[in-house]
């Protein structure tokens, strides 16, 4: 569903992605894990193209990532992103921010967006918040929105950017609660997180990066229980 061959990213001088081949077929949950800098923000953004790349080649879902125009806003509908911070727009109602992109973009009728939208914030237990603006939600609620947004949208792959680190302790089970739901529901996923639980529990496959290298690709179950390189062991030694 996501194929990455060789692909170099340069900002200015600094090297942030070094010949990063990565193959994530249908229906997989991969966690990237490493130290702050190694470039799973990058890669992330590489593959919906926030970012240009420098060399390689990205796929998703066997089509060729395109440089611009509208081929590229299709490649954006179908993979879907949700960050640290929300982004959820300001003015709008919970179920706005849910609607918008699918009439806009994708040209769904009203309605049929509506009926969608209920749904999606009934999966993540925010329906009764759905006429409410972003502000009168908690962080976990308004995460919980950020997902039903990007679900909206019917993306073939989801991408997770820590998505819990930016919310009270509290609240980072409720979200990781309806990733896991998604991950069990058979979506392809990419998730950066700190989140070892998660990692462990909903996982097909963990990926540790280093200064923008991917140095190991496992199963949790490897890679908790026995890293092979210095650099995992040092970074699991600091964060278990
Ligand atoms: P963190 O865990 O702190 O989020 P990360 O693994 O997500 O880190 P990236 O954000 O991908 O790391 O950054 C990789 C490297 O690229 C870092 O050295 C960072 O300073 C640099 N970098 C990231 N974005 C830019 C940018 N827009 N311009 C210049 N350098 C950047
Ligand atoms: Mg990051």
């Amino acid at each position: 569903m996501i194929k990455m061959a060789g692909v170099d990213k340069f900002f200015g001088p600094l090297h942030v992605l070094k010949n990063v081949n990565l193959e994530v077929p249908k229906g997989q949950v991969v966690v990237v894990l490493g130290p702050s800098g190694s470039g799973k923000s990058t890669l992330c953004r590489t593959i919906n193209r926030l970012e240009p790349i420098d060399s390689g080649t990205i796929e998703v879902d066997g089509q060729p990532l395109p440089a611009e125009g509208k081929e590229l806003a299709r490649l954006r509908a179908d993979v879907g992103m949700v960050f640290q911070s929300f982004n959820l727009f300001a003015h709008k109602s919970i179920v706005d921010n849910v609607l918008l992109a699918p009439v806009k973009v994708r040209k769904v009728p009203q309605n049929e967006a509506l009926e969608h939208a209920t749904e999606l914030l009934e999966r993540v237990g925010i329906a009764n918040q759905a006429g409410k603006y972003p502000a009168q939600l908690s962080g976990g609620q308004q995460q919980r929105a950020a997902i039903a947004r990007a679900l909206a949208m019917r993306p073939k792959v989801m991408l997770f950017d820590e998505p819990t680190s930016a919310l009270d302790p509290e609240m980072v089970q409720e979200v990781l609660d309806v990733m896991t739901t998604l991950a069990k529901e058979g979506m392809t996923m990419l998730v950066v997180t700190h989140e070892m639980g998660f990692a462990r529990k909903a996982a097909d496959r963990v990926i540790f990066m280093a200064d923008g290298e991917i140095v190991e690709d496992s199963t949790p179950k490897e890679f908790f229980s026995a890293p092979k390189s210095n650099r995992a062991k040092d970074f699991l030694g600091k964060i278990l």
